[in-house]
This record gives C-alpha cells, structure tokens and sequence, in this order.
C-alpha cells in the first residue's frame, strides 16, 4: 500500500497580519498562586476578518501548584475568542455583518456572500454552513 502523505495545512493567506495572545489571568482562581505559560499554542488559524486576513495564536497558562484542589487547570487566552468562535476561520466582525445585512437589510445569503467576496473574503458554498450556522436569524434557514 503507498503511503499517504502527512497532511499539511498550505499556507494560504502568507500575507496575513500576525497576533498572538497569550492567558492575561496571573493566578489561580483557586489556590492565588502565580500560573506557568503552557509551552504549546492552544490555538494557532488564520482567520478572514473584514479587515483582511489574520494570523492568531493563544497561549494558555496552568496551574502547577501541586497543593492545588485544581492543579493542572488551564487557562486559555481569552483574546483569541473576542476575535473568532472556536471552530470557525471567519472574524465575528465578518458573523455580525453576514447577520446584520440578512436581519436587518433582508438579504438572502447569495447576495451577502457577494458582497463579502467584492471585499476579498472568501466564501463559498462549501463554508456556508460554518458561517451561518453560529447566526441566530440563519438557524433552520434554507435561504
Ligand atoms: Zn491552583
């Protein structure tokens, strides 16, 4: 059997402006003591904002107290959620304009989805579902 390449994520926005974030919280609501910056990302993707594409990364800090009830507890960076749902590629300034143009304007999602790809967002059928789905007034829309 031919053996599959490893997949690799392909670079696709190389231009994109970089951020990273790492946990601002400086002790354990638990135990007070001083929390450890983890040595991995916990999140690294690049998103498409209106403002053009963003590379973010978090960084979250853990709780090493051995003494600690919750030792171990991880404390993700916040920031990266202020900016992208968990498992989405879009900004939310790109969710809010998608929700605001079909609620309040009354634009179906072919019209949005024009306007969106005249401002360098890509989307396209395939992501239509991970975009609307977080949107209220999309919810069991076929439109
Ligand atoms: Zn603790």
């Amino acid at each position: 059997m031919e053996k599959q390449p490893r997949y690799r994520p392909e670079r696709r926005y190389p231009e994109a402006k970089r951020q990273s974030y790492t946990c601002d919280v400086k002790t354990c609501v638990h135990c007070g003591s001083g929390l450890k910056s983890r040595p991995n990302w916990h999140a690294q993707k690049t998103i498409q904002t209106l403002k053009g594409p963003l590379f973010l990364a978090g960084r979250a800090k853990v709780c090493t107290n051995p003494e600690c009830p919750h030792c171990g507890t991880r404390y993700y960076a916040s920031q990266v959620l202020l900016l992208s749902l968990p498992s989405s590629t879009y900004g939310l300034d790109v969710l809010a304009y998608i929700g605001w143009r079909h609620e309040h304007d009354q634009r179906q999602f072919v019209e949005i989805q024009r306007e969106l790809n005249q401002k360098g967002i890509e989307i396209n059928e395939r992501k239509r579902r991970q975009v609307i789905s977080p949107i209220p007034g999309f919810i069991g829309s076929n439109q």
